[in-house]
């Protein structure tokens, strides 16, 4: 038996992994490409918002490790390349992707414009499977990788005005079990992180309002909503060694909330 302890860095694995958060310069993208820099990693962060992916990679070279921003949309395919290639010049080839990058636009299915629902789509779908086509070439050049794709409690629970957005991410699930199937036998796995109620800049306008994290809160077990370090712990999880054995599962992250229906139910008796 081996004595002797392990340093978190060394438990996981992650030292000096290549890892490319897109989203990374907001919310729960930013939090993970900090929680994985804590550990070691490298870390390449992919955003349109090219401030906000320089501002997290400032934050992430302040913690030793190497960072780098990269602006990107990354529903377009010559723009996943073009970072996809930036990312394998300056740190190597690419070890874990965080799929992160994604928008929410209310709308009824009733009304909504081909031209909304094929922006979300576009953003929240098709960009993941192009991050995930772009960097899983790099991982198959080294036979391993770790693919995270940040879906939502939404995939499989349907919001009212939500748009396209419950749908795009039910087919994120999708897409990556099927990229578990495909992609195991290469050594790269594939998992989501379904987060619940979390504040991000996403939400900051819902939760903001006065009440109205209270009132959201008091409907979660945990009776708050959640934090993007607290999504990040569990990417963090499924990106590191820890999860060696771990390929196409949906890892919930939301208090509780899902688990909750038979409490709303109107007591009748007893
Ligand atoms: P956020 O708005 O704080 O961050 C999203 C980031 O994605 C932003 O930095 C934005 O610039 C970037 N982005 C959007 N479109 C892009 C594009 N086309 N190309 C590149 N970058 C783009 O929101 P967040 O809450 O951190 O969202 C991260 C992920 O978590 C999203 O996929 C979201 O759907 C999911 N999620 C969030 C919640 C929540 O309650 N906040 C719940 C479930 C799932």
């Amino acid at each position: 038996m081996n004595n002797t302890t392990l340093s978190a860095s060394e438990h996981t694995g992650l030292a000096s992994r290549v890892c490319a958060i897109t989203g990374g310069g907001s919310g729960i993208g930013r939090a993970t490409a900090l929680a994985l820099a804590r550990l070691g990693a490298d870390v390449a962060v992919i955003d349109r918002d090219l401030a906000g992916a320089q501002a997290t990679a400032a934050q992430v070279q302040a913690l030793g490790v190497k960072g780098v921003a990269i602006g990107c949309d990354t529903s377009s395919e010559a723009d996943v390349n073009a970072a996809a290639a930036s990312v394998q010049e300056a740190l190597g080839p690419c070890d874990v992707l965080v799929n992160a990058a994604g928008v929410l636009k209310a709308a009824s299915l009733e009304d909504m414009s081909l031209q909304e629902w094929n922006r979300v789509i576009s953003v929240n779908l098709t960009g993941y499977f192009l991050c995930a086509q772009a960097f899983g070439r790099q991982m198959r050049t080294t036979g391993r990788g770790a693919i995270i794709h940040i879906a939502s409690i939404a995939a499989t629970h349907p919001t009212g005005h939500s748009g396209a957005y419950a749908i795009s991410k039910a087919a994120v699930s999708m897409l990556s079990r099927q990229l578990a199937i495909e992609w195991g036998p290469q050594g790269i796995r594939s998992n989501t992180v379904c987060p619940g109620m979390t504040w991000t800049g996403m939400t900051q306008e819902a939760y903001g309002r006065p009440g109205a994290a209270e009132l959201r809160g008091n409907a979660i077990p945990l009776r708050r909503i959640g934090q993007p370090e607290e999504i990040a712990d569990a990417v963090v999880y499924l990106a590191s060694d820890r999860s060696a054995y771990v390929n196409g599962v949906d890892l919930t992250v939301d208090g509780g909330f899902t688990r909750n229906l038979m409490s709303l139910m109107p007591r009748t008796a007893l």
